[in-house]
């Protein structure tokens, strides 16, 4: 049977004035009999122009979902979570640079401590400035390296008032192992798997620290980093979100320092506001990705492009949490905005990325989200039961665990934060809230949830036939299915013991 392509598809929908959601459609399958497939599934991607994906998939910018440990961990799966602006610009800066500075495999300036301080007053220090690590180098007066000094090194001592230059390891013991500044990773491994060696500094030209290896970063980065997604640096990728308010570029200038990519995050991504926004960021900061939203027209993504953003999010009404769209009467399901957004940019800007923003329920929305076009697919809902959401889990009395998802629009996110009150327009006398406060079951770990969406969106793809996310973005064809189709498509007819 000749098939309608995609494209035929939407255009036959569009003709009769219809608009699609994840419910309404199903891939159609593709025969295999031409060849097998790769063994694994190649769903590299993009989250903006110059930002890549492993998986595409991101955590939204949303106080009960994305702060610094949902952002670590999205990234050190392979996506990338976007920290959500209702914060300080100092709070904010700090989240980001938490995740940059989670994973670093050389730490560039190493705190050193003197070879005459005792060992009391390092105590103390670390105790002030609320250090989390006890491995330190050692100098003397005038700079020069002298020794490390490890978490150890307290032990032994019979009092802490000796000095760190009695308690260290001393670049004088016969097997100390230093390196010149430049060493890279590769090498740093080499020499400290074969040495088993816990620490190794970097000395500069005039006998001075430029760097420190610790073990414990060099391991996990050789060795268990192939998933994560990282920068040039090998730091994790993230994101932080801004919206249209006075302080913007302020805060975009104090972002940009560790930000991969500033997300210009409204619910009308299409105002003037935002338009005016983006240009000032762009002008100011060139090089830096933005992408914009939250936009449903493909009129609107060919102007962003045409402004400079550097990836377009869709979503406009259609997430777990919203109420836009029975508040204000707009909004364009989700299928069909996703799949025109992608429609209008391929011409001309086929390079900027889409992200498919809210909405997803089932696994399965995901490969159909990027099967109309999408290159990234964001979740709040999906995500806020993890542990790494921000929130205490919470037990009822019946046992049962659970955590709190609010809408960024919700009445009480609005009270609470002036980011709210911009991405919502709500800065006037009363506000209408576009977002509800809701309870999801506690999900436990990231790692296993964000496996499963990986699993489910490769699954998809295999039995449609898509070798890789490029082609699965390209190549899907859809049907439109009915009510009745709906209800077969999920488990029917039986009484279900365990999900
Ligand atoms: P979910 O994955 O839960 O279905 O949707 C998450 C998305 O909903 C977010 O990424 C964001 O774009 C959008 N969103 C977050 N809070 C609100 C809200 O209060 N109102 C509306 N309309 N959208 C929201």
């Amino acid at each position: 049977m000749a098939t309608a392509t995609r494209e035929q598809f939407f255009q036959t929908m569009e003709e009769q004035g219809i608009a699609l959601t994840y419910d309404d459609v199903r891939m159609r399958t593709r025969s295999g009999s031409s060849g097998p497939l790769p063994e694994v599934i190649n769903i590299r991607s993009k989250f903006s122009e110059n930002v890549e994906l492993k998986v595409p998939l991101v955590s939204a910018a949303m106080d009960t979902v994305t702060e610094s440990n949902m952002a670590i961990e999205m990234a050190k799966l392979g996506g990338i979570g976007v920290i959500h602006a209702a914060l300080s610009i100092n709070e904010q800066f700090t989240e980001v640079r938490r995740v940059k500075k989670a994973s670093h495999s050389v730490i560039d300036e190493p705190i050193s401590v003197r070879d005459s301080d005792t060992l009391e007053s390092v105590k103390k220090m670390c105790a002030e400035k609320r250090f989390n690590f006890s491995t330190f180098t050692v100098i003397d007066a005038d700079g020069k390296f002298k020794g490390v000094l490890t978490g150890k090194d307290f032990e032994y001592p019979e009092s802490l008032t000796v000095s760190v230059g009695e308690a260290m390891t001393s670049v004088e013991e016969d097997n100390f192992s230093s390196a010149p500044v430049g060493t890279t990773l590769e090498e740093a491994y080499a020499v400290m798997q074969k040495g088993k060696i816990n620490t190794l500094p970097l000395i500069n030209e005039d006998g001075g620290v430029g760097g420190l290896y610790l073990w414990s970063d060099v391991k996990r980065n050789v060795r268990d980093a192939e998933a994560y997604n990282v920068d040039h640096n090998r730091q994790l990728r993230v994101a932080a979100a801004v919206s249209t308010g006075e302080d913007a570029l302020e805060r975009v200038e104090a972002l940009s320092r560790y930000a991969d990519v500033i997300v210009l995050d409204t619910a009308d991504g299409d105002s003037y506001y935002v338009f005016k926004t983006l240009k000032a960021i762009k002008e100011k900061f060139p090089d830096l990705d933005v992408v914009v939203g939250n936009i449903s027209d493909g009129a609107s993504a060919l102007e962003l492009a045409e402004a400079g953003a550097n990836g377009i999010k869709v979503g406009q009404g259609g997430g777990s949490i919203c109420s836009t769209r029975p508040e204000t009467g707009i909004g364009m399901p989700q299928v069909t905005a996703v799949y025109d957004c992608m429609n209008a940019l391929r011409e001309k800007y086929p390079h900027i990325p889409v992200c498919a923003d809210g909405g997803i329920k089932d696994h399965g929305d995901i490969p159909i989200a990027i099967g109309v076009g999408a290159h990234s697919v964001m979740m709040g809902r999906v995500l806020a039961g993890t542990k790494e959401a921000p929130g205490d889990v919470l037990v009822r009395k019946d046992g049962t665990r659970y955590k709190t998802y609010r809408g960024m629009g919700s009445a009480s996110a609005l009270r609470d934060n002036e980011a709210s009150r911009e991405r919502y327009s709500a800065n006037g006398g009363i506000f209408l809230p576009e977002g509800v406060e809701a309870y999801v079951p506690y999900e436990g770990d990231l790692k296993n949830v964000l496996g499963l969406c990986v699993l489910a969106l490769r699954k998809g793809m295999r039995y449609v036939k898509s070798p890789d996310l490029e082609y699965h973005r390209n190549h899907t064809k859809f049907f439109r299915i009915t009510g009745s189709g709906l209800r077969e498509s999920h488990p029917h007819d039986v009484e279900i013991i365990k999900q």
